[in-house]
């Protein structure tokens, strides 16, 4: 039997023992998704939202990429966002990244990763950039990818702030709150790294007046 032919035997059986525990299950899912939190997560395989979260099917919205990264012309990340926030009116939006995360290592090495991978990765940089002197003073390699890690997370929720979708939403609806999390593959433990509630102010740089 090949691999993939085992993930579609596998997914009968799961089926079949979810009817079996309850047999509306999925006619309920199926009418409805009201999901209240979005997750952005790193798109590595050893970080599923779901699993991690002890939460099922409906419960959370999902957009995973490459080092978890909130990108601002990113339509596809926006496109999430605007889905949940506006039309799915989350509560919670939770970037989680990982320790040991093979994006943020790559972005602090010299390797040219060839155009596509080095843009993506081009932002990280950035957020190294604007952490160097913290960063610079860690001395070994694995504790300076963790804290930039965490670093990268945090900027990510910033990034969220900036945008007029999150903006508009926090003035007319005091919603949805951010979280930056960071999950430790060695324990499986989610370590919450910063948080910003709807409202808090943010530089003015980047305020919207007009929303
Ligand atoms: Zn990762």
């Amino acid at each position: 039997m090949q691999s993939y032919q085992k993930l579609l035997l596998e997914n009968k059986a799961w089926a079949k023992e979810k009817v079996a525990e309850d047999p509306e299950y999925f006619q309920r899912l199926a009418h409805l998704q009201t999901p209240e939190f979005l997750w952005i997560g790193c798109s590595d395989s050893r970080v599923p939202a779901n699993e991690i979260t002890g939460t099922q099917p409906g419960e959370i919205f999902v957009h995973r990429n490459v080092a978890n990264l909130v990108i601002n012309n990113d339509v596809n990340l926006l496109s999430v966002l605007e889905y949940a926030v506006n039309h799915l009116k989350v509560r919670h939006v939770i970037v989680c990244g990982h320790y040991g995360c093979g994006g943020v290592k790559a972005a602090l090495t010299n390797h040219d990763f060839k155009a596509l991978l080095n843009m993506w990765l081009r932002s990280i940089k950035d957020v190294y950039r604007i952490h160097r002197t913290e960063l610079d003073k860690i001395k070994d390699e694995e504790q300076k990818t963790n804290r930039l890690v965490e670093l990268n997370v945090q900027e990510q929720i910033f990034n969220l702030a900036k945008t007029s979708i999150i903006q508009r939403a926090w003035k007319n609806e005091m919603r949805p709150h951010l979280h930056g999390w960071v999950y430790g593959l060695r324990d499986g433990i989610i370590k919450p790294v910063c948080e910003m509630s709807a409202g808090t102010p943010i530089d003015p740089l980047y305020e919207y007046d007009d929303l």
